[in-house]
C-alpha cells in the first residue's frame, strides 16, 4: 500500500505534554502594578519574566498544545516548560554540591574568646589564640583539601569569637595559605566577620595585605539601638568606636555591614542603611548593609529575657529583600554544611560542618591533624558529625519538601536546624506573590 498525502494528514499531531514537555513544577507568579500580564519567577532557573495574557492563557494548557505550537518553543526557551525532571535533577544537584570541588574552603577561628557580649550570640567565649601547632596542621590541611579535590581556589573566612582578637595569627596563616595557593598556581581569597571594633588602620592595613576582600560588620542600629545589643563584655557601647574605624580608616576592601534584626529594631533598618550610606560617602570605603535575622537559636532563647526574637510573619519584608539579594539557578547545596570541601576550624584544630557548630566539641568530626578528605569517613574522630550533615542535602526524602515549590531555592533549610531544632521553611512559604513582586521590582531596577 502506498501511503499518499491524505494517509499522513489524517495523523495527529503530538500534544507537547506527549512530546514529554511540561510546564516546570517550580513556577510562582503574582500580578505586579503597571505591568501588562502577569510576573512568573522560575525557582529552578532562577529567572523572573513577565507573561503577556496571551502566553499566560497558553502556559495553563500548554501541555495540550501541538508538540510543533510556536508557544511550546517559547515556554520552553523561557524555561518555563521542560523536558526532563526536575526533581530528580534537583537531587543530582545536591549530590554534586556535596562531593564537587569548585574550591576548598576554610573558615578558621583564630580565637574562640570575643570582646562583646550580644544576647543572640550562640557562641561561648572561652578559649586563647590558636597555637603555631594548630597553625601548622592548618596549613597541611590545606594542602591535603586541595590535593584530594583538585581544586584551583583557595578561599578563607576569617571567624570566632572575635577573630581581630587575634590579629598576628590571621596574620601569619594568611602568608602561610596564600603560598599554598600559589605554589599550586591557584587563586585565594579571604573575607573575615568581625564586630568592628578593633578594625584601626593597623589592622585594615594588614588584612588587605593578607588578601582579605570581603569584612562583615555588624552593626544592630544607630546609636543607642545598636549599643542595647552590641556591647563590650563590660557592658560599654561600641556603636561609635565601630563607626569611626569605618569612617576615618581608608579600607582597602568591601565592607558588607549586617544588621541582625529582631523585633526592637526591625522599624530601624532603613534608617542605618541611611546612615552607612552617609559613611561610605564621606569615607569613601565601599559599605552596603543587609538585613539578617535573629531567629530562635539555642543562645537567644536562653536569653530571650534581653531581646524579643524576629517573628517571621512580621518580617516578610526584610526576609524578601535577603532573598532577592541571592536568587538564581538551584544550587543544590544550602550552604557549607553540604560540601565535603567546606570546613570549619576552631582555635584547638576541631573540625566542624557548621558555623553554628563550630563552638561545639560535641559536633565536631575530627581534626586539622588528623582528617584526610582522601579517604573521609576512616580518618574523622567522629564520622556521624560529617555524614548526617552531608546527608541533609537530599531533603527529598521528605515528602513535603519533595511536593514543595519552594525546594530548588530552599534546598530543605538549613542543616543544622533540620539536625537540631526543626525544619526550617522560608518564612514566606505562604506568600509567594511577595517574593515575585520584589523579584520583579529588582529586575526593572537593574533594566
Ligand atoms: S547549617 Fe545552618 S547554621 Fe550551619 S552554616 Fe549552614 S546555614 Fe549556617
Ligand atoms: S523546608 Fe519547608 S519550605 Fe523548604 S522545601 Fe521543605 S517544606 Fe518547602
Amino acid at each position: 500500500m502506498v501511503h499518499g498525502q491524505g494517509d499522513h494528514m489524517g495523523e495527529r499531531r503530538k500534544t507537547a505534554g506527549e512530546a514529554g514537555w511540561h510546564v516546570s513544577r517550580y513556577l510562582i507568579w503574582a500580578t505586579v502594578p503597571g505591568a501588562r500580564g502577569v510576573a512568573v519567577a522560575n525557582l529552578f532557573n532562577g529567572t523572573c519574566g513577565i507573561c503577556s495574557p496571551i502566553e499566560w492563557a497558553l502556559l495553563a494548557e500548554a501541555d495540550d498544545l501541538p508538540r510543533d505550537h510556536p508557544f511550546v518553543a517559547r515556554f520552553a526557551r523561557r524555561g518555563l516548560m521542560v523536558n526532563f525532571d526536575e526533581r530528580a535533577a534537583l537531587q543530582t544537584l545536591g549530590r554534586a554540591a556535596c562531593a564537587g570541588p569548585q574550591g576548598v574552603s576554610l573558615t578558621i577561628c583564630p580565637t574562640m574568646g570575643c570582646n562583646f557580649d550580644c544576647p543572640y550570640c550562640f557562641s561561648a567565649h572561652h578559649g586563647k589564640a590558636m597555637s603555631r601547632k594548630v597553625q601548622d596542621d592548618v596549613v597541611s590541611l590545606a594542602q591535603r583539601m586541595l590535593d584530594a579535590s583538585g581544586a584551583q581556589v583557595l578561599s578563607v573566612t576569617w571567624f570566632g569569637g572575635e577573630p581581630l582578637l587575634a590579629p598576628r595569627v590571621i596574620e601569619s596563616l594568611s602568608s602561610r595559605l596564600i603560598s599554598v595557593a600559589e605554589r599550586r598556581g591557584g587563586t585565594y581569597s579571604a573575607s573575615i566577620i568581625t564586630n568592628g571594633y578593633l578594625l584601626t588602620q593597623e589592622v585594615a592595613d594588614m588584612l588587605a595585605a593578607a588578601k582579605v576582600q570581603h569584612v562583615q560588620v555588624t552593626v544592630d542600629g544607630v546609636g543607642a539601638m545598636h549599643d542595647a545589643t552590641r556591647r563590650l563584655a563590660d557592658g560599654g557601647p561600641t556603636f561609635e568606636c565601630i563607626v569611626a574605624n569605618l569612617r576615618n580608616n581608608k579600607l582597602g576592601f568591601q565592607v558588607h555591614v549586617r544588621c541582625n534584626v529582631h523585633e526592637n529594631n526591625k522599624g530601624e533598618f532603613d534608617e542605618l542603611r541611611a546612615y552607612m550610606e552617609r559613611v561610605a560617602r564621606a569615607s569613601g570605603n565601599d559599605i552596603t548593609c543587609f538585613p539578617a535575622l535573629v531567629r530562635n537559636n539555642a543562645a537567644a532563647n536562653m536569653r530571650s529575657q534581653q531581646l524579643d526574637l524576629a517573628r517571621g510573619a512580621n518580617m516578610g519584608d526584610l526576609l524578601v529583600f535577603q532573598q532577592v539579594r541571592h536568587f538564581g539557578p538551584a544550587r543544590g547545596g544550602f550552604c557549607g554544611a553540604h560540601s565535603l570541601w567546606d570546613v570549619g576550624i576552631d582555635e584547638q584544630g576541631r573540625l566542624h560542618k557548621c558555623w553554628e557548630a563550630v563552638d561545639k566539641p560535641a559536633l565536631s568530626f575530627g581534626t586539622a591533624h588528623d582528617w584526610n578528605p582522601a579517604d573521609p569517613i576512616a580518618t574523622a574522630a567522629s564520622p556521624d558529625n560529617l555524614t548526617k550533615f552531608l546527608n541533609t542535602a537530599q531533603p527529598t526524602s521528605d515528602a513535603e519538601c519533595l511536593d514543595c515549590v519552594w525546594l530548588p531555592l530552599c534546598v530543605g533549610g538549613c542543616p543544622y536546624r533540620r539536625l537540631f531544632e526543626s525544619k526550617a521553611c522560608v518564612a514566606y512559604k505562604d506568600d509567594p506573590q511577595a517574593l515575585v513582586r520584589a523579584l520583579y521590582a529588582h529586575m526593572r531596577a537593574q533594566n
